[in-house]
């Protein structure tokens, strides 16, 4: 089946090599010119295992635009995957949703279908088939249907070509048809529903698993008032196979480009039709607040970080990602310099993307960071370490060096990354997130 995929961003890029590495004749669509040449050159614009890799292998598959008319005037299947970011009052903004649907009706000559895979609001996909119809140049048949995508980043090549269920929403059999010869390759449960619906399980999953997130966090902080440890607690509440054991890790709060935009959305969207979503409200709260978790602990230490030297173990939202969306360290860091202190942080992936977006912002001090590739160098001489996403370089750092490097042995985990026996050992202070520590 000939391919063309509008987007080649998290999602659009991963979706077309996985289409590619299933046999498919791909071309990716993008706006964007540099990451259309870096494409061409063979190297990926974004880090994700595998997909580098994958992209080398299917390089006869694949083939990078910005012309889309040429991509879209003959492809049987077009796979809208562009951004949906939030907008000021927490809508979704579907301006490149809508601009791919005009372009798609103003090129289109075969008879084709339209899979709507960004996250969207309930009702897009019915816009997308007004604005192809009301601007079609050729009198072809276009079929819209949704196709909300559940990768995660970090595991996106794994998720995509071993979908934990492919849910698939369509007006008429026609178009059921054409998506099923795509999908029934993929190993997993379909689900064939309308449009709404499909568009609606996108939004009730990612808020869930939000949602799933706050309410630990929550029991955390409760943990650190009452003295229980958040993790057994999940662990014994993991076993329960109605609950579930994923999901469940207590930490600094949820970031990424999905979970902080999808429940500020639906909650908008809820609100436009007078109703209030009262629990994803709640989840939205806690999440804010558990943000700024670590500052406060440090505050025990530390009434100013005036003049103190800070390391930051971790920029991106979560490890296997260099995506900086709605990310801790975006949070944190700015607080830390606007009061004075010298940071210095490491991150394997992510630093690149850190540095681009604090010269574009008005963060004041951004000189007064340093960036590291070791961990040693990072921590040595601080009075105090952040540990903001828990990658396995820091999971496996040997907790001695804490107090070998540092000026100050102070840790302050927000991914409870360590035993706490073990950094009592090390003689670290050390304090995490819904678990008794040192005193
Ligand atoms: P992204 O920002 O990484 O990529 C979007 C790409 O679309 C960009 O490269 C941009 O230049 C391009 N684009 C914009 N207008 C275009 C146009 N007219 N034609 C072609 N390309 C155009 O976004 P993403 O993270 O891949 O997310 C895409 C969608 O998928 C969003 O709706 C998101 O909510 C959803 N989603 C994301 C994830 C995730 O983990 N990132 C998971 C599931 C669903």
């Amino acid at each position: 089946m000939k391919i063309a995929v509008a987007g080649t961003g998290y999602v659009g890029l991963v979706t077309a090599v996985c289409m590619a590495e299933k046999g498919h004749e791909v071309t990716c669509v993008d706006v964007d010119e540099n990451k259309i040449n870096m494409l061409k050159a063979g190297a990926s614009p974004i880090y994700e295992r595998y997909l580098q890799e994958m992209m080398v292998c299917n390089d006869e598959r694949l083939t990078y635009t910005t012309d889309y008319r040429n991509a879209y005037k003959s492809a049987n299947l077009i796979i809208i995957a562009v951004g949906t970011p939030e907008k000021k009052d927490g809508s979704a903004n579907l301006t490149y949703v809508y601009n791919v649907a005009k372009e798609i009706a103003e090129s289109a000559e075969n008879e084709c279908v339209v899979l709507v895979k960004s996250t969207v609001p309930i009702g897009t996909s019915d816009k997308v088939e007004k604005i192809i119809d009301e601007n079609k140049r050729h009198d072809v048949r276009i079929d819209v249907a949704s196709n909300p995508e559940f990768l995660a980043q970090g595991t996106a090549v794994t998720d995509t070509l071993n979908p934990s269920r492919i849910i698939i929403g369509v007006q008429n059999e026609i178009a059921e048809k054409v998506i099923r010869t795509i999908f029934e390759e993929f190993d997993a449960p379909i689900l064939v529903t309308d449009r709404r619906s499909a568009e609606m399980v996108k939004y009730a999953s990612n808020d869930f698993l939000a949602l799933k997130i706050s309410y630990i966090n929550e029991i955390a902080n409760l943990c650190e008032i009452i003295g229980a440890d958040v993790q057994d607690v999940a662990k014994g509440m993991g076993f329960d196979p109605r609950i579930g054991n994923k999901f469940l890790s207590a930490g600094i709060g949820y970031g990424g480009s999905c979970f902080p935009k999808d429940t500020k959305a639906l909650h908008w969207l809820a609100n436009m039709n007078d109703y209030e979503l009262k629990t994803v409200k709640a989840a939205i709260e806690v999440n804010e607040q558990q943000k700024l978790k670590l500052i406060k602990k440090a505050r025990k230490y530390y009434d100013t970080f005036q003049g103190l030297t800070v390391s930051i173990l971790g920029l991106t939202f979560k490890p296997g990602t260099d995506d900086l969306r709605e990310a801790p360290s975006l949070v944190n860091i700015p607080i830390l310099l606007e009061e004075g202190a010298r940071v210095k942080a490491f991150d394997p992936v992510g630093i690149e993307n850190f540095k681009r977006l604090m010269e574009r912002s008005d963060v004041s001090g951004i000189n007064r960071i340093e960036y590291y590739e070791s961990i040693d160098e990072t921590i040595r001489g601080t009075d105090v370490c952040f540990i903001l996403t828990e990658w396995d370089d820091v999971k496996n750092y040997d907790a001695v060096n804490f107090r070998k490097f540092m000026k100050t042995a102070i840790v302050i985990d927000g991914r409870n990354c360590y035993e706490i026996s073990l950094m009592k050992a090390a003689g670290v202070e050390y304090c995490c997130i819904g678990r008794q520590t040192l005193k």
